[in-house]
């Protein structure tokens, strides 16, 4: 086996390991790939309990009165969220929202720490990170893989804001590839304490947290071997050292990302998180919740970026004509809406999943992180265009906006790599049927043939059946139809991709990116079906005469459809291998 075999080998068995550990039931996403619409997952469109719903209607009044009093652009100029501001957070329940009552949380579900989410990210991206950081992912593995004494101990502080946590994961060597975590954690002789040695780099709160989850590797028992687990560390530490507090930046210059080092950091072995080396798995899990809540910032900030389009485009008035009157404006204001509407029912339904306690929803967060961020800086450009030569100005907010919303893109796994993931995570399942397949041709038993033939007659069943999508509405009844036969195509194209390409495939990104951006799609617009169908059914409940407006909706069926055409024409219509060459020979030759 030559060298790059090798490391592929290690890096197969590192993502079955950490990604396909004990049976799982078949989700959203990964039934999509295999042909089936795994409808009970996305319908009906989930509803927050009306007991938590009266509750958290008391906690969006009050975070908007207190929203209401804050000052993105002075948080941006002075790059700083004020302590004041902190402790605001903490007296409306945000910085806690999804802890337990019991450590002083408000024990909200996901869902509804998303409504939350959406509303800060309306108003200031600097304080919906900061809060992202700290409460999304900072303290999330305390939540999830915490021990009665560790959440006992840490949390009542940490859920007021008295302290603040964050989460550490990114070095020098581990962006994208957050495996190739770097930082050392060695065992006393005795067992009791852990000795911590490394850097950290672009950590948000990272000098001014008191607590920090830390991943470090460490040594795997009666092996040369090592594996990451997660520690947490506070500032206190004797060897813990801050070596940037606040990296200057182009946005989100409230919070304050930094960089530190931990120089022989004896870290008690009470303060691990979660199982020995499983830290990858942790940090991972960790991330599925702050996809989900990233989701619904960039959610809040489309529809300001919409409200103020809307208010520009029926205002200001050139050839004696509102903006709003030209095609080309009305074209960016109904694509916002539509976009905004699916961006709220692909977080609302991912957020649902997570409460639900369904196994495995990685595919979904990574589809609804890519997405999201996708559209709202998409979004954010035709406000922007919109405005014209207004929007270039700091007394405006699109600016900032524009500055806030590019890190959207590369945070919490970039675009790039969850997109890649989505494709090779999702085609694994129909993959391994046909691997089935095609090693009984090559080299028939008993047992295989057996598996084979299960494999097959899956493919085939895939093949020759378009899925149901179950609405109740009359009225979505062909769109549902349109929908159950994109997923029809969808599962030929991944089929043919798979038996064209084989184990290549694994290294072709273009291919990959056209897959994912299929299903993320599909998942998109099964989103905004969901919801559109319990809108309407809810409008029929109340006896309402008209149906409420559906234009959004129906415009965004109607664009995702025609991009996954696209997408699957591409697969077959495409200008790879020129594309392909062209970077090759300018890699090679950088010009001058
Ligand atoms: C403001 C800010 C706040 C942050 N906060 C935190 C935090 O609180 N905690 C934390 O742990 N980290 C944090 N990060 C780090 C962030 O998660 C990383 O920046 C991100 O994971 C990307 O890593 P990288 O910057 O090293 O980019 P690299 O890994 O060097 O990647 C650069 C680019 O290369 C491309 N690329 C990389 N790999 C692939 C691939 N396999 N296929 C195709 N393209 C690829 C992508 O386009 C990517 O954007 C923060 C970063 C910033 C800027």
């Amino acid at each position: 086996m030559n060298k790059l075999d090798a490391q592929r080998q290690k890096e197969i068995q590192q993502a079955e390991e950490l990604l396909f550990a004990g049976p799982q039931a078949l989700g959203f996403a990964k039934g999509l790939f295999q042909g089936h619409f795994v409808s009970d997952w996305v319908m009906p469109y989930p509803r927050i309990p009306a007991a938590q719903q009266t509750e958290l209607n008391k906690a969006l009044a009050e975070l908007r009165q207190f929203l209401d009093e804050l000052d993105p652009a002075e948080i941006d100029r002075q790059a700083d969220i004020p302590r004041k501001v902190i402790d605001g957070l903490g007296r409306v329940g945000v910085l806690g929202a999804t802890a337990p009552v019991e450590y002083g949380g408000r024990g909200f579900t996901q869902m509804a720490n998303c409504k939350l989410l959406e509303e800060i990210g309306r108003r200031c991206a600097s304080t919906s990170v900061f809060v992202n950081a700290h409460h999304s992912i900072g303290i999330r593995a305390l939540l999830l893989f915490g021990t009665h004494e560790q959440k006992q101990k840490w949390l009542p502080k940490l859920v007021t804001g008295e302290q603040l946590g964050a989460f550490a994961l990114t070095e020098q060597e581990a962006g994208s590839d957050a495996a190739n975590v770097q930082m050392q954690a060695r065992p006393t002789d005795d067992g009791a304490h852990f000795i911590l040695n490394g850097e950290k780099r672009y950590i948000t709160n990272a000098a001014i947290a008191h607590v920090l989850t830390v991943m470090a590797r460490t040594p795997v028992p009666s092996s040369d071997k090592t594996a990451i687990t997660a520690f947490l560390v506070t500032p206190d530490m004797p060897g813990f050292t801050v070596l940037d507090a606040r990296m200057q930046k182009m946005g989100i210059r409230g919070t304050a990302t930094g960089r530190f080092a931990l120089r022989d950091v004896k870290v008690p072995k009470e303060n691990i998180l979660g199982p020995m080396g499983k830290g990858l798995k942790v940090a991972l899990t960790v991330l599925d919740f702050g996809r989900t809540t990233f989701g619904a910032c960039c959610t809040g900030a489309a529809k300001t970026c919409l409200r103020l389009a809307i208010d520009h485009a029926n205002t200001r008035k050139q050839f004696n004509k509102t903006l709003g009157e030209f095609d080309l404006v009305k074209k960016k204001i109904a694509r916002m809406a539509a976009d905004a509407y699916a961006m709220e029912a692909m977080t609302t339904i991912t957020a649902s999943l997570i409460d639900r306690g369904l196994e495995d929803y990685m595919i979904e967060t990574a589809m609804l992180k890519v997405f999201t961020t996708e559209r709202l800086w998409e979004v954010i450009n035709d406000a922007f265009q919109i405005y014209g030569g207004s929007a270039y100005f700091v007394d405006l907010p699109l600016e900032r906006m524009l500055r806030d919303a590019r890190i959207n893109q590369i945070g919490e796994g970039s675009n790039e790599v969850l997109t890649s993931f989505v494709a090779l995570v999702g085609m694994r399942g129909p993959g391994m049927e046909f691997k089935e397949i095609y090693d009984t041709m090559m080299k028939p038993s008993r047992g295989q043939i057996s598996r084979a033939w299960t494999a097959g007659m899956n493919r085939l069943g895939a093949a020759i059946r378009v899925p149901d999508v179950p609405v109740k509405s009359e009225q979505l009844r062909a769109h549902a139809r349109q929908l159950g036969r994109c997923i029809w195509r969808f599962n030929f194209a991944v089929n043919r991709a798979l038996i064209a390409y084989r184990e290549p495939i694994l290294d072709m990104q273009l291919v990959q990116e056209r897959i994912a951006g299929a299903a993320m799609d599909l998942f998109a617009s099964t989103c905004v079906l969901s919801r559109q169908d319990a809108e309407i059914q809810f409008a029929r409940r109340n006896g309402d005469s008209a149906p409420p407006d559906q234009s959004a909706a129906d415009l965004f069926l109607r664009q995702s459809f025609r991009r996954v055409r696209h997408f699957l024409s591409g697969l077959t219509d495409n200008d790879d291998k020129s594309l392909l060459a062209t970077a090759k020979s300018y890699l090679a030759k950088r010009p001058s």
